[in-house]
């Protein structure tokens, strides 16, 4: 294996996970491949000690875990998230213009870099409900061809295109799809991705994709750069290290769960988001499954730890002033930590030092984050996840720039180096007393 390798497989997962859905599916396969049994929220559990299993809700958050092959000392969870900025389409989205051209009517979903959508090849994908017979069918969707594009507007008609813009979702940002005889085309197109005839295709989640292709690239092939970087690298890396882990004391003593979230992108409040109660459901099922009481399941809450892994923001290249004058992350030097004074990350000396330990025994490097003290900066999945369950947390991320364009570009050394401190977090207890 080559240093890059990792990378490699990284964005060969997200080319084919051009949706949220499609990146849970494509979770759930690599579940499967290592033995891991699906359950369903609507059924029954049975659980045996030591074995993995893992649960999806609403096919866009997941939660895989094993449960310990002795006596539950611990909790050792991770949690990273699906989504990623983008467009949504609505209901009767075609929309005719001068009986000449068809565009999309859309939504935007997040917070988006909006100015890089513009001219570049689109796809949507997702998924749709269907009729089969008298059942109804929910089936993943993907236009796997250039579809869509948003054209610019000139700069002869626009002087003032380069002094700061202002996007307006409704107006700039709809993506041109065909010429006038298309105008019935696109439900058309959509029911046959779903293997269904358009009078059978019931509803859809679609949402807008950048085509463009991830890339290795640089002088030393230093650098990667892809869609939705934010937040699949580390949704994929956490599920590596939690599948390579080999064990020891976390397989014999710990519960331990690797957790990714839809919706943090949108605030995390959603029946499946990290803001519900998702994993204290899953929790208290196990516990109820396993015959754990009360009392010996807090006691494994407050032994626990969870890491909570969402990219972080790199000194920028052209604009170096806008990082933090002392804590400045660049690409490759390794896994980031981020501090928060008023708790928008989790992070304390105490789970620092302790995630600091594990890295350091996987030879793994560090940095650190905070936001300048004049930026607010922003949030992400680990306080909102304690809200509901409280534990010991740290929030880490890898470096990348550009966060939330649709092409975002990272570190090709970092995605091994989560894997690897992953990996060790799933076979190593830290204790600080
Ligand atoms: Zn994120």
């Amino acid at each position: 294996m080559d240093q890059y390798e990792p990378s490699r497989k990284l964005l060969a997962f997200i080319e084919k996970s051009p949706s949220v859905f499609h990146a849970v599916a494509n979770l759930k396969e690599e579940l499967e491949l290592a033995g891991f049994q699906e359950l369903e929220e609507n059924r029954q559990w049975v659980l045996q000690h030591g074995k993995g299993y893992f649960v999806t809700r609403n096919d866009s958050s997941l939660i895989a875990f094993r449960v310990p092959e002795r006596e539950l000392q611990y909790f050792h969870l991770t949690a990273a998230h699906s989504d990623s900025p983008c467009f949504k389409l609505k209901p009767s989205c075609e929309i005719l213009v001068d009986h000449q051209y068809v565009k999309l009517n859309t939504e935007g979903y997040g917070g988006m870099l909006m100015g890089p959508w513009l001219d570049r090849p689109l796809s949507v994908a997702g998924r749709a409900v269907v009729r089969r017979g008298n059942q109804l069918k929910k089936v993943l969707v993907h236009i796997d061809r250039d579809l869509l594009l948003i054209p610019n507007v000139a700069i002869h008609m626009n002087r003032d295109a380069n002094n700061g813009k202002k996007w307006n979702a409704q107006t700039d940002l709809l993506p041109l799809y065909g010429g006038a005889d298309s105008m019935e085309t696109f439900s058309i197109e959509i029911a046959n991705a779903a293997g269904a005839r358009v009078e059978d295709l019931l509803d859809y989640d679609l949402f807008l994709y950048n085509r463009m292709p991830g890339r290795i690239w640089g002088a030393q092939n230093e650098f990667i750069s892809s869609r939705a970087l934010d937040d699949l690298q580390c949704s994929w890396a956490l599920m590596q290290g939690f599948l390579q882990a080999e064990g020891g004391e976390i397989r014999r003593n710990a519960l331990a769960a690797c957790c990714i979230f839809d919706n943090e992108e949108t605030g995390s409040l959603s029946a499946q988001g990290a803001d519900s109660t998702f994993l204290t459901d899953v929790l208290e099922r196990i516990r109820e499954t396993m015959d754990i009481t009360a009392g010996e399941w807090r006691k494994a809450i407050a032994e626990g730890f969870m890491i909570s892994a969402d990219n972080a923001h790199a000194v920028h290249p052209n604009h170096p002033e806008l990082a933090d004058p002392t804590n400045r992350p660049y690409l490759n030097q390794g896994i980031v930590i981020k501090y928060h004074a008023n708790q928008k990350y989790t992070t304390d000396s105490i789970t620092a030092s302790m995630f600091r330990t594990i890295c350091q025994e996987a030879d793994v490097p560090v940095q650190t984050y905070t936001n300048r003290s004049d930026q607010a900066g922003g949030s992400t999945l680990g306080n909102i996840s304690n809200a509901h369950l409280s534990i010991r947390s740290v929030d880490i991320g890898l470096p990348q720039l550009a966060m939330h364009s649709p092409y975002e570009t990272a570190g090709a050394d970092d995605t091994e180096y989560l894997i690897r401190a992953i990996r060790k977090f799933y076979e190593r207890h830290v204790v600080i007393r």
